[in-house]
């Protein structure tokens, strides 16, 4: 017997060697193997009279074996022939590259072969798998759906099946975790089952219920781990209630230049509920870009402030953090409370001072970046932190840090995401937090208008400048690198920096170049300008990218979209029409790009909103690739496709505080992890890390 947690060496028939070329493919356990799910079936149940085959199609025929003979082809290249017979004709099979199969081939013998069906003179099997026809180790490859699946160097799909099947019918059934109403609601299948079903169907009609039914053991191994660090946290560690800062953040609010959309205001209202409790708040604030999320970050530090504690807010980007800093002068002012902002580029002097300010909290809101989180850095009385684009952070961190160290005190977090992704995504990857969704703009924003333009000369780029310069906008132009390279065929930010500078219309509209490497005084400086409008032509690289606020900008220009992915498009195009002003976004292609390259751009020029873009770029990719990038930090599923499967993405939000509420109630009080171990297998994927 086997068990889904055994380490594939020893499966029958794998040993080390085949272990190792196995891990290719992240294949580790049985259960990785189980979940090595097939790309695809060949449906071979029938078999095909010699003299009914047509070619281009795949066919299985049993037939004798009438001859076999090696062919010798140029370049020492061994083919092998083979001359097949059946009631109703002859048929030649040749298999390419494949010599060593003579010895397995028995004239006189019948067989089942499968395979294409090529047309050379008369019909031909091309490569064909094929068993004898006698056995009952058949069926295996071939009479019947015969999975396919992804291969790597020195593992044929043949050797992979038989290990599959050998790992189903040594497979120990693991607990039963779905209740009989459970499985009849979702219409799922037993565990076991949907294992044999989607590796070896007796028809199409059971796969996908068997894919599904994996689905939710993904969904739940996630949710139950999420959900057991947050019960967790929530039990351990008390944050103090913020009713004390209401009247000053409410002062803050009204000295806002807006009134808030509906949707900060049901926001903030749940923001507020939780501060005003004692249960440590974990919520995400979901909004597409623009939407209005800083204020209700700042809403939130002011009314802990005002409570007579502190507040961090942290950035991903320094650019971001001085932005930050810049709305906080702006806005806090009013509320009468000062602030401190700490990243990588604060010196020394001022370093010390804030340290010391942050520790005495004699400064009550703390602005920055990473540099907040290093361990020199304390608080006096830390009650609330948002942390802006956290999606840059993984599952496993943020489980790690709900988990809050051995303090038993905690704060109060706020997480903002810059990217919009589809909420059944929000649901599964964040099912440790409450969502906040920001579905609405903030009134009079025209939506971005989105074309695209032939940038084979500099001069359209430049012309279409001049004209945003005399409508009296102000544009950035975005470059996927900041110099020319040697290898790259591509415009660059810092070439087309200077080629513009040379058009006296556009330099007297001022021109600035930023980018990454740009020391970071120059930097803000250089924004400074853009900001103010001295200068209305900001050349740059994806350092803009997220977040950046200046309301005034009109025009955003990029080159080489193609070497963008949708999201990061998104945020760029952000950047304009973020005040009652009319915003533009004009993509500088070249000819010649590939066909995914232009679906991808037809795409974006045609969904304006972010939530839509999103589900397009996932139908796009695909979930796996979507998922897989380590920007997101999300783990990556196998057959779960949370768009798809909403229905399950919902049912295991239920599921899993059930399955958390019988697991401590069965293990008496002892580690509930060792219970969900048992009954929630993969779940010890995502509890490992703490
Ligand atoms: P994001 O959600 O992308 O982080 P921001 O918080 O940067 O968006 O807000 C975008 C812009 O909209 C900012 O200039 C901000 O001052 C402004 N803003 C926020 N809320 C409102 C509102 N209710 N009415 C008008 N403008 C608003
Ligand atoms: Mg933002």
């Amino acid at each position: 017997m086997t068990a889904l947690s055994d380490p594939i060496r020893y499966l029958e028939g794998v040993g080390p060697e085949m272990a190792r070329r196995l891990a290719r493919l992240e294949i580790r356990t049985v259960r990785d193997l189980l979940l090595h799910l097939p790309v695809g079936y060949r449906d071979r149940r029938e078999t095909t009279p010699i003299a009914r085959l047509k070619p281009g199609v795949e066919a299985s025929i049993e037939a004798t074996v009438a001859s076999v003979r090696p062919l010798r082809r140029v370049r020492g290249r061994k083919d092998l022939e083979a001359t097949l017979r059946d009631p109703t004709g002859m048929l030649r099979a040749v298999w390419f590259h494949q010599p060593y199969l003579a010895s397995t081939l028995q004239v006189g013998q019948r067989y089942v072969f499968s395979g294409a069906v090529h047309a050379f003179r008369g019909p031909e099997l091309h490569n064909p798998e094929f068993e004898p026809a006698e056995t009952e180790e058949a069926h295996l490859h071939v009479g019947r759906i015969a999975p396919r699946y992804a291969l790597t160097e020195g593992i044929t799909e043949r050797w992979l099946r038989a290990r599959v099947r050998a790992a189903l019918d040594r497979l120990r059934p693991p607990p039963e975790v779905l209740s009989d109403a459970w499985r009849a609601r979702l219409v799922l299948p037993l565990l076991p089952d949907a294992f044999e079903r989607i590796h070896f169907p007796s028809s199409v009609a059971e796969v996908d219920p068997a894919r599904r039914r994996l689905a939710l053991e993904e969904i739940l191994a996630l949710q139950v781990a999420l959900k057991l660090a947050r019960r967790r946290h929530r039990r351990a560690h008390r944050a103090p209630s913020l009713i004390p800062g209401a009247e000053t953040a409410r002062r803050f609010i009204g000295g806002l230049p807006f009134p808030l959309t509906a949707a900060q205001a049901r926001a903030l209202g749940a923001i507020e509920a939780d501060l005003d409790r004692e249960v440590p708040m974990r919520r995400l604030l979901l909004g597409d870009v623009g939407s209005g999320k800083t204020v209700l970050a700042m809403a939130a530090a002011v009314r802990a402030a005002g409570a007579g504690h502190q507040a961090a807010l942290l950035a991903p980007t320094m650019i971001l953090a001085e932005q930050h800093a810049a709305t906080a002068a702006r806005h806090l002012e009013a509320a009468g409370l000062g602030f401190g902002l700490l990243t990588a580029g604060t010196p020394e002097r001022e370093r010390r001072r804030l340290r010391e300010g942050f520790a005495s909290g004699e400064i009550p809101i703390a602005i920055g970046t990473h540099a907040l989180l290093e361990p020199s850095v304390a608080f006096r009385s830390l009650a609330f932190v948002a942390v802006d684009e956290q999606h840059r952070f993984g599952v496993r961190q943020r489980i790690s840090l709900a988990r809050g160290g051995d303090q038993d005190r905690s704060t109060h977090l706020l997480v903002l995401t810059a990217t919009p992704i589809p909420r059944s995504y929000a649901m599964t990857f964040y099912g440790d937090l409450d969502l906040s969704l920001l579905d609405e703009k903030p009134p009079g924003r025209l939506p971005v208008e989105t074309t695209s333009i032939d940038g084979a000369r500099r001069e359209v780029l430049a012309g279409l400048l001049r004209e945003e310069m005399e409508r009296g906008g102000s544009a950035f132009v975005v470059y996927p690198i900041i110099e020319e390279s040697e290898t790259l065929d591509l415009e660059d930010a810092t070439t087309t920096a200077g080629a513009l500078r040379d058009d006296p219309a556009l330099a007297s509209a001022g021109i600035e170049l930023v980018h990454g490497r740009l020391p970071a005084e120059e930097r803000r400086r250089a924004l400074e300008r853009f900001r103010s409008g001295e200068v209305r032509i900001l050349v740059t690289t994806t350092v803009v990218e997220v977040g950046l606020d200046i309301p005034d900008a009109t025009l955003v220009a990029i080159e080489h979209p193609e070497r963008f992915g949708l999201a990061q498009l998104h945020q760029l195009r952000g950047r304009v029409g973020r005040a009652e002003r009319a915003g533009r976004c004009v993509l500088v292609t070249r000819r010649g790009l590939g066909e995914a390259a232009r679906r991808r751009l037809a795409v974006f020029q045609s969904v304006s909103d972010g939530f839509r873009l999103a589900e397009e770029d996932l139908k796009l990719r695909g979930p796996g690739e979507f998922l897989g990038t380590s920007q997101h930090g999300f783990p990556s599923f196998r057959a779960a496709d949370p768009m798809r499967d909403q229905d399950l993405v919902e049912a295991a939000q239920a599921l899993s505080e059930e399955l958390l509420d019988r697991g401590e109630a069965e293990s008496g009080g002892g580690r509930v992890e060792a219970w969900i171990e048992t009954h929630v297998p993969g779940a010890e994927r995502y509890l490992a890390s703490g």
